[in-house]
């Protein structure tokens, strides 16, 4: 009989794991244990998926609904102070970034600016015309560009050197007529500058200057 000698290997194969099982019976702490290595194992995920969000989401727009918000000011619009839809009005020039207008709820309500790329803050501070701004430095299609936001708070916003995902807070929207906005109503300035130099410039004096400046609404993935 050739079976035999299997037929007694499955049996001590079967006693072993018995004496295993009665040795170590599942008790509440190895749940715990378990419970603990599935977080574990969760948190893995996540990272995976973050990761494989940014690779997807290159470019976010800085406030959500970019396109219900950016009525007064797109890219581009020659404004004067006659001519310009926000009055009153201190300026002239083709517009170099687009404005994000604020719903009337949320004038009074903390408005959180995101982050448009994955990369570093390079400077931030307080200039005419913007109150408190930031300036990131981003990468569309390998070229390297510098993404500006107007009329933040600036004590909101993360060190120099910082780097940031798109879509990670990058500040809180200044209170409107004062300081922080350099007395403009309460909304976001947001400019994409080619190469990696700083340029603050909310208005150029003619178009081929327009053309060192990119329409940010191109790239706004959501
Ligand atoms: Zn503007």
């Amino acid at each position: 009989m050739k079976r035999l000698p299997i037929i007694i290997l499955i049996m001590l194969a079967a006693a072993t794991l018995l004496i295993a099982i009665l040795r170590n019976p599942p008790i509440q702490s190895g749940n715990s244990n378990n419970q603990l290595q599935n977080s574990t194992n969760l948190g893995a995920n996540l990272d995976k998926t973050n990761s494989s969000t940014e690779q997807k989401i290159d470019f976010q727009s800085p406030l959500d609904n970019p396109q219900t918000r950016i009525t007064k000011k797109p890219f581009g619009i020659y404004i004067t102070p006659k001519n310009s839809p926000v009055q009153p009005e201190r300026f002239a020039g083709y517009h170099t970034g687009v404005d994000f207008e604020l719903l009337p709820d949320e004038l009074d309500k903390e408005a959180t600016v995101t982050a448009f790329c994955n990369g570093p803050i390079i400077q931030k501070g307080w200039a005419n015309g913007y109150g408190g701004y930031v300036i990131q430095q981003c990468s569309i299609n390998k070229e390297t560009v510098t993404a500006l936001y107007g009329h933040l708070n600036v004590s909101t916003v993360p060190a120099q050197g910082v780097i940031l995902a798109a879509g990670a807070k990058i500040g809180v929207l200044g209170k409107g007529f004062s300081s922080e906005t350099d007395q403009e109503r309460k909304h976001l300035h947001f400019a994409l500058h080619k190469g990696g130099a700083v340029e603050l410039k909310g208005y150029v004096a003619n178009q081929s200057a327009l053309e060192a400046w990119i329409n940010p609404v191109n790239y706004f993935n959501n």
